[in-house]
């Protein structure tokens, strides 16, 4: 048996995430190895954790990446921050509210869930119900992004909820963080998990998180120890730093290298750009792009006020197959979008504008390439939409 070297083809991804990574990452991924205790790597930490404090709009102490995908980090926050008998207040108005009840009830705690229906956001007067039913609530959770749907929640009045009836706040910011507003402090938060694969353009496997001084202190005065040992915070302190008493690095885990230069490219970059640049740059992307598939007449799933920038969740029109236009795409485009998942499975795409993927010849493919895709379809005007995009696009440009 011969096997060859894995050459993957070149995409553009405008999917749900992983999404376009800059060639900067990609160049940082293959620096030398060094031993994840060397000092100039420890120095490469410390920068690392100032840059993630930037982006998160926050002076938590305790702000690293994790070892792991988003779904550690989220993994990272319920276990560190749910008790056994404690009870949690949990918003699902998509897959990923979903996953935070399955963490709850995982720590041998009550899951009470806020539903709301997929593609609106999360109803904060329901949320002001069940914490005044619910006084023995310890924890308020919710997602700031939901990918699944595209649909943004008011997390500024979430958190004041949840503060006024002394509740801590677990947020999901893995979509939101780089694309659009994400403050930690001044909302509250106590602890964040987002994901390096999608507003971040870096690879996929490590999950950025931040704790207040509250959360940190409500861990370290935990009756029962942390049931994961890998993601015990009172143990990872210990090699990333953090806590109230980090006088020197210790082993763990093996930090991932490499990957970790990734992430701090990544952030270089972003400072550089801006934090609020790289917000508008995803306005900006989305509005050319929702111009573009409305001229076409494609219709958006969320409502105006609670559309993410960075994910585009369109209506597939009557009558076509959604799943052979994600092919086609991919086949003659080199073009990843998503499709619908759970109560939009079959009925929407889903198109991400995250990070590097948020870009002027991004948004025109995305167009031309569904207006192809979807020529002679009863409604659809693909020459419209692509008119519709140049003229915001190069008007831009002159
Ligand atoms: C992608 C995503 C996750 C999970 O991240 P992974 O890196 O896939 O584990 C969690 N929450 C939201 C909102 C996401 O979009």
């Amino acid at each position: 048996m011969k096997f060859n070297s894995f050459t993957p083809p070149q995409r553009t991804l405008m999917g749900p995430g992983p999404s376009d990574v800059h060639p900067r990452v990609l160049e940082a991924l293959g620096r030398p190895t060094i031993g994840h205790l060397d000092p100039q790597f420890v120095a490469m930490m410390d920068e690392l954790k100032q840059l993630l404090q930037y982006a998160f709009r926050t002076t938590n102490p305790l702000t690293i990446p994790i070892s792991g995908p988003g779904s550690a980090g989220m993994e990272a926050a319920f276990v560190n921050l749910v008790e056994p008998g404690d009870t949690v207040i949990v918003c699902i108005n998509g897959v990923f509210g979903g996953r935070m009840k399955e963490n709850v009830e995982r720590c041998g705690a009550t899951a009470v869930v806020v539903e709301d229906a997929w593609g609106d956001p999360v109803d904060p007067d329901k949320v002001l119900l069940a914490l005044t039913e619910h006084p023995e609530a310890s924890v308020l959770a919710f997602v700031h992004a939901e990918t699944s749907t595209g649909a943004r929640s008011d997390a500024e009045t979430l958190c004041r909820l949840a503060r006024e009836h002394g509740c801590l706040v677990i947020m999901d910011a893995v979509t939101s963080l780089g694309g659009i507003p994400v403050e930690i402090d001044a909302w509250g938060v106590d602890a964040v998990y987002s994901g390096s694969q999608k507003c971040l353009s870096c690879t996929p496997g490590l999950s950025p998180v931040s704790f207040s001084p509250r959360a940190v202190k409500h861990i370290s005065s935990r009756l029962h120890p942390v049931q994961s040992w890998f993601l015990d915070l009172n143990l990872v302190m210990g090699y990333w730093g953090g806590g109230d008493t980090t006088p020197k690095r210790a082993y763990h885990h093996t930090a991932p290298i490499n990957a970790l230069y990734g992430l701090h490219e990544s952030l270089v970059m972003l400072a550089e750009e801006g934090l609020e640049a790289s917000w508008a740059r995803h306005r900006r992307m989305h509005d050319a792009l929702r111009a573009g598939l409305e001229a076409m007449g494609l219709e958006f799933i969320v409502a105006a006020p609670w559309r993410l920038p960075q994910l585009n969740a369109v209506r597939v029109p009557a009558g076509v197959d959604e799943a052979a236009v994600r092919q086609r795409l991919l086949a003659e485009f080199d073009l990843e979008i998503g499709g619908g998942l759970g109560a939009l499975a079959g009925k929407a795409w889903r198109i991400g504008l995250m990070g590097h993927a948020a870009r002027p010849e991004n948004v025109r493919l995305c167009v031309h390439a569904l207006g192809v895709a979807l020529a002679g379809v009863d409604g659809v005007a693909p020459d419209a939409g692509n008119a519709a995009v140049s003229a915001l696009l190069d008007d831009a440009a002159a």
